[in-house]
Parts: structure tokens; sequence; C-alpha cells
């Protein structure tokens, strides 16, 4: 353990002496090293999918467009506009500093550390990298050891790619993780299940360092009569379909009226039919669940409520079918933990009220979904539900648009990234006030001098 905490030690100071150099504080340095980010991803498509396919038998075409593209794009979006990002911001200033200025400088953290989780494990890791990078920090980045191909990856390829000295990849588990969180980092970034992030913020407690958790939770959908149903549903079982529902903002659970319930199972019963023939488990075009432990759980998830659709299970072959589950019961497992499978179960509410009410007797979603085009509906669900996102009349497509900040509120996470909220998080806001020796604005300032007295405590 002595020679780990030694490695660990090393690794951080490394960084450290690379931060203190100035070499990230160059604007110039920053962008090569996005441009080398991104050289790395459309050199190595065929390598990360194949980690992908290895751990999660992710077809290529979800590595591609939900991991790599992504990438890409929100690299690209930085490039555009990271000098403009950088520029100090000026502000309006008060009667007594009215002849002076103000600046809001960027100042990168420092050596940062960035934690990521196993289900899209290249994303997780590395788009808070590239914020990491634009505002000028070193960065270790710790892949999940869950999805240990990827990790191995990551492991092989940023050194090929990135300076070496700021950006360093450690991989490992939980004892590994726990004691690189011994160290002090100036920021740490974490993606992962609220139970960790509690021990992740505890140990940044001990240096107070900042933290951006990007958790988890339960994400409901609520959907009424006015949608039209064949869109709804597609776009419905497409983000709870992807990734086989390990997706931190799959749809979770559905909420609606019994009718309502009756022609989305119809129609859902033909969509997936059309996707995944009548035998799903054979189609290319659908992940395995990550370990036989995870495959466990969800089969419990099973005895919840009634299947009306798939219910298929497998452990040998980490194999849960798309599945829909009716007549269960809010206080049920599955209503009441994280589902993170391909695992659909609809609850029945007589109105968008009571599906609000639902909503906020249990923890802060990280995502809200809304099926309806009832504006009021839309509107009341807006006015009356504090969650971290809410995409309406679809789902997951909200985490692609840059400059809209993704991330959690209460038990989902706190602190957000994407685009420039990434930069931002990276990035301490530090004021500073210019003054000068103008006589005038000397005697306006006056009255702040003893002797004190009552007439001079306004300005
Ligand atoms: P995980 O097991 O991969 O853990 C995440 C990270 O925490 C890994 O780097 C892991 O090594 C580390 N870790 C795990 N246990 C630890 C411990 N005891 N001490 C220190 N470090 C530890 O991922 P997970 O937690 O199973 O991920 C699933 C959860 O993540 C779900 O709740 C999901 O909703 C959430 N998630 C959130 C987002 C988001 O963007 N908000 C994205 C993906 C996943």
């Amino acid at each position: 353990m002595a020679e780990k905490m030694t490695h660990y030690e090393q690794v951080v100071h490394k960084a450290r002496e690379a931060f203190m150099s100035g070499k990230t504080k160059d604007v110039s340095f920053r962008k090569q090293q996005l441009k080398a980010l991104k050289l790395m991803y459309e050199e190595n498509e065929a390598a990360f999918c194949k980690a992908l396919a290895k751990d999660l038998n992710k077809p290529k075409q979800e590595s591609i467009l939900l991991e790599l593209n992504l990438l890409i794009d929100d690299l690209r979006h930085s490039l555009a506009r990271i000098d403009e990002w950088v520029k100090p911001e000026t502000t309006p200033t008060n009667i007594v500093t009215i002849f002076d200025k103000t600046l809001i400088f960027h100042d990168p953290y420092g050596v940062v550390l960035i934690m990521g989780a196993w289900n899209y494990p290249v994303q997780l890791c590395l788009l808070p990298l590239s914020g990491a990078i634009a505002a000028g920090n070193c960065a270790i980045i710790k892949p999940s050891e869950v999805s240990s191909a990827t990790a191995e990856t990551i492991a092989e390829l940023i050194p090929k790619y990135l300076d070496n000295e700021c950006f360093q990849v450690v991989c490992g588990g939980v004892s590994e993780t726990t004691e690189l969180l011994k160290q002090r980092f100036d920021y740490i970034f974490y993606t992962g299940s609220p139970q960790v992030g509690k021990i992740v913020r505890d140990a940044a407690n001990k240096y107070l360092t900042p933290t951006t958790l990007e958790l988890g939770g339960k994400s409901p959908l609520y959907i009424d009569e006015s949608v039209d149903m064949d869109i709804a549903v597609r776009r419905i079982l497409w983000g709870k379909c992807i990734n086989a529902g390990q997706t931190c903002i799959a749809p979770d659970y559905v909420l609606c009226s019994k009718q309502v319930q009756n022609k989305f199972v119809d129609k859902a019963r033909e969509v997936l039919q059309e996707w995944y023939g009548d035998d799903p488990k054979s189609s290319p075009d659908l992940c395995r669940i990550v370990s036989e432990k995870h495959v466990e759980r969800l089969a419990e998830y099973l005895k919840d409520g009634k299947v009306v659709i798939g219910g298929d299970v497998n452990k040998e072959e980490k194999w849960v079918s798309p599945t829909i589950l009716v007549d269960v019961s809010p206080k049920s497992k599955v209503m009441t933990e994280e589902i993170f499978g391909p695992i659909l179960p609809i609850m029945n509410v007589d109105s968008p009220y009571d599906a609000i009410k639902f909503i906020n007797d249990r923890d802060h979603p990280l995502c809200l979904y809304l099926c309806t085009s009832n504006s009021e509906i839309q509107q009341a669900f807006i006015e009356n539900i504090s969650t971290g996102s809410i995409c309406i009349n679809d789902c997951i497509v909200h985490f692609s648009i840059h400059d809209l900040p993704f991330g959690g509120v209460g038990n989902s996470g706190m602190g957000c990234y994407h685009g420039k909220a990434s930069y931002d998080t990276f990035t301490h806001r530090k004021s500073c006030l210019v003054r000068n020796y103008n006589k005038i604005a000397d005697a306006i300032g006056k009255k702040r001098y003893p002797p004190y007295s009552e007439k001079n405590m306004n300005f």
C-alpha cells in the first residue's frame, strides 16, 4: 500500500509541477491539446468501438453516435469558442468606483481529478477532460474499472496524444481509487452513483476541494393522450433501449392513465418487433448488461409487476430483453431504486397533477421527461418540479446540445457541464478592481473615513 501511495503522490506531484510551470496557461497550448484529443478519437475509432463492444456489446453505431461523435463535436465547439471564453470579463461599477475598472479573470483550478462511470466509459471520462483542458488545468483521469477494456484503451492512447506531464491516466478499482482520493486535488469531477458520490465528497472535504457530482436516480416520464403515439413511443423506447437501459438519463418509469397505458403498450409491442424481430437476443442492435450481478438485480425487478412485453433473462449471456411492466406498486423495488436496465414499469395516475405530486414526493430527478402537446401541462411541470433538466416530447436528445448545461440537483448531483458550462466548471472567476488616484473619486469615497457620523452613512 505504501508503494501505491508513493505512486499516486508522484502522479499528482508531476501534474502539479507541470501546472506550476505555467504551461497550461498558454491558450495556444490548450488548443493544441484539444486538437490532439480530437485526432485521438478520429484515428482510433476502431479501437474504441472494439473496447466498447467487449465491455458492453455496444453496437458500433451507438459507440460512434453516443460516445465518439459527441466528443468530437464538443471539441469542435470548444475550439471555435475558446478565444472568446478566455477573455477577462468586465462589469458595471458603483458610484464610489465610477472612474475605475473591474475585471473577472478566468483562473484554472490547477490539478483536477476526473472519475468516470462504466456505462458510457469513453464519453464520461473524456467529455469533462476537454473542459478541464480548455480552462487551463492539468488532469488525472480515472476511468471505471468495470469497463476494463475501455479503461485500458484510454490508458494506452492518452499518453500518445496528450502532454504526458499535464494529463495522466490512473486505472484501478475501489482500493486504488480510495488511495488516489487521499491526494490533494484542486477540483474533483465525479460521475457515478449517489452512494459513491458521498464517498468522493467526504474525501474532497479533507482539503475543501470543490466538486462536481454527476449522479443518477430515477428519471420519470409522464405521457398523455395528446401525443402522436407512434412518434412518442419510438422516442421513449429508443431512450430506454440504447445501452440496454444503462443510461443515467434513460426514462426510468412511465406515469400515465390506464387508457394511455393500453395504447402505449400496443404501440411498444409493434415497435420492438419492428426493431429487434421475434428474437431480440439475436439482434446486433442491443447491448448486454455489464455484469451477471446486475442481471440478477434486474431479474428481481420482474417480480414487482406484470410483464406485458419481454421479461427474458439469461445470466450467463448477461441478457435482459426490453421489458414493460404494469401493475407495479409505488413501494416496490422497481419503483424505488434506479433501474439502470431495459425494464420500463408503468404506474397509473389520474391526472398530470397527480404525476407532479408523485414525482415531488421523491428525490429530484436527473431528467424529467414529458410527452404532451398541451402547453398548460408543460408549464405546470416546468414550474412545479425541481429536476436537473427537462426534455419535452423526446428523450436523451437534450444531452447533445452544447449550450444546455447538463447536471443534476439534490440527490441527482451538483454542478453541470457541456460546452461553455464545462469551461466554467473548471474555471475560478477571480474578481479584480483596479482603482487609480483620481481626486474626484477620492472625494466621493472620503465619507468612509473616521471620524464617523450619522450623515456619512450613505453615498
Ligand atoms: P462505477 O462503478 O463505474 O463507479 C464510478 C466511479 O467511482 C469509478 O471510477 C469507480 O472506480 C469509482 N468507485 C466505485 N466505487 C468506489 C468506492 N467505494 N470508492 C471510491 N471510488 C469508487 O459506476 P456506478 O457508480 O455503478 O455508475 C452507475 C451510476 O452512475 C448510476 O447511478 C448512474 O445513474 C450514474 N451515472 C450518472 C451519469 C451522469 O452524467 N449524471 C452518467 C452515468 C452514470
